[in-house]
């Protein structure tokens, strides 16, 4: 079989005769000039050398500016895109700038985000194998390749969700659902309240998921470097000892960078009966460099992992691999069950839809697949260890400078440093100018109560240079 691409089936309709109800559908002159249209500003902002950063506007402005793009007789294509062009994606912040250093940015690969539009082309629905199986075939590929960069076991197996914050609710869901089917089979109640462990710097999306599943989440305290680790975590389950469901680790906090001490939770198993979920939406990209393997120490043994390829797997937004140890555990959770859906549930398929809180899904694993069959794990390798590096230089350059304060040595690529002295207004003021002279996008944040810079690194076209250069109109 050829695996050169062959041009697509064109010719009639193969129902003779079925002119599409509408002109949105048909394969008139107009159809093929709007879709040019749209993939020749798609080929330019792929393939643009200088983006913009851009900036936030006011929503007057944005109404003055826009106007009404929604009428009943429409724009037509060209005006309609002109305005995106124009007024929208300018009031847009180009979270692929290399001078977007705030949050985690992103910073997705050329042939990742052309494959999106292949993914948006093709019409795939990813929740069942019945409609979607090729997809979900190399999504799965994907998942048990990082499944075993992870050290998780072969049987283990996930899907793709719309963000780590799906991700971790997904996982906790199966984890609480484990355990209550744990304690019903041995006769044992079920306790009045169910508890979450999780650490000091663990993601706010741990929260919401709680507040959503309705249990009380216990922060357990971190040890001398600020991580979750095995000592603190076995007192906190001798306290709440029959309530506790899951231990929340982090692989890679998301203001610091810390990775929790895995290992040493994971050990707890051995005496103790918990879900561990690991939380590596930011960090646990890491640990496909080499030298970091030992930092993720213990993650093979967690029940289920998520990490996010629109961060540091350098995918498009928006995409969570979610991994489970035991799948059937999250199936037994997430399956739904609805008439027209036995077909599906009478199959035995592998069903993406059945292992995470959602149900219709586009394959979005598709672009990161399509990425790491193009350039090669290798070159992931590679890029990853770039921004390790970035993030110790600057973090050395950091601290040769008398008026900043490096807060941590970089466990990851998150640098955040004080400027002695400032405060709050500061900082603000400073990030405000930077944003407004189009230079960079570094937010204030926080640490221990008092404000602090940090740069968030992971794109590879930010270089030391610019991040001096940003350091030096600190003043
Ligand atoms: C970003 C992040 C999340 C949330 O992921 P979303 O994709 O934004 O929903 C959860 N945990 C950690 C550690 C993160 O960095």
């Amino acid at each position: 079989m050829s695996t050169t691409p062959q041009p697509l089936p064109s010719g009639p309709d193969r129902l003779e005769g079925a002119a599409p109800a509408s002109r949105m559908h048909d394969q008139s002159e107009e159809t093929s000039a709007i879709v040019e249209l749209v993939l020749d500003y798609s080929r330019r902002r792929i393939l643009a050398d200088n983006i913009p950063l851009d900036k936030a506007m006011t929503a007057p402005e944005l109404v003055r500016l826009a106007g009404n793009a929604i009428s009943e007789e429409g724009l037509g294509a060209r005006r309609a895109l002109g305005l995106f062009e124009h007024v929208l994606a300018p009031a847009c912040i180009s979270v692929d700038h290399p001078g977007f250093v705030s949050f985690i940015p992103a910073a997705p690969t050329k042939a990742s985000i052309a494959f999106d539009l292949v993914v948006s082309a093709s019409a795939i629905y990813g929740g069942s194998w019945m409609e979607g199986s090729g997809a979900i075939h190399a999504e799965n590929e994907v998942l048990a390749f990082l499944a075993a960069e992870f050290g998780l076991p072969p049987e283990a197996g996930g899907v793709f969700v719309q963000g780590g914050t799906v991700g971790n609710l997904s996982a906790l869901v199966a984890a609480r659902h484990h355990a209550r089917a744990t304690r019903k089979a041995r006769g044992l109640a079920q306790p009045d309240e169910w508890v979450i462990l999780s650490g000091e710097s663990t993601h706010s999306s741990v929260a919401s998921a709680a507040a959503v599943m309705d249990v009380r989440v216990v922060r357990v305290p971190a040890d001398s470097e600020g991580r979750l680790s095995g000592p603190g975590v076995e007192l906190a389950l001798q306290e709440h000892k029959d309530s506790v469901f899951a231990v929340v680790a982090t692989a890679g906090s998301t203001n610091l960078g810390i990775v929790d001490d895995i290992a040493s939770i994971a050990a707890l198993k051995d005496e103790h009966e918990f879900w561990l979920h690991v939380d590596g939406a930011y960090g646990l990209a890491a640990i496909l460099v080499p030298e970091m393997r030992a930092t993720f120490e213990g993650v093979g043994r967690a029940d289920s992992v998520i990490v996010d390829p629109h961060k540091w797997l350098f995918a498009p937004f928006d995409a969570c691999a979610l991994i489970y140890r035991d799948p059937a555990a999250a199936r037994a959770a997430h399956r739904q069950s609805a008439s027209y859906l036995d077909p599906l549930n009478e199959a035995e398929d592998w069903n993406p839809s059945d292992l995470s809180f959602q149900l219709t899904r586009r394959p979005r694993g598709l672009p990161l697949w399509f990425s790491l069959a193009t350039y090669g794990v290798a070159e992931y390798r590679r890029s990853i260890a770039a921004s390790l590096d970035l993030a110790r230089a600057i973090a050395d350059e950091i601290e040769t400078r008398p008026s900043l304060r490096l807060i941590r040595r970089p466990d990851l690529s998150v640098v955040a440093f004080e400027r002695i002295g400032w405060a709050a207004d500061d900082y603000a003021r400073w990030s405000a100018a930077l944003l407004d002279d189009q230079r960079a996008f570094v937010m204030p944040s926080a640490h221990e109560g008092a404000p602090i810079l940090r740069f968030a690194v992971l794109n590879p076209r930010t270089s030391v240079e610019l991040l001096v250069a940003i350091l030096d109109t600190i003043d």
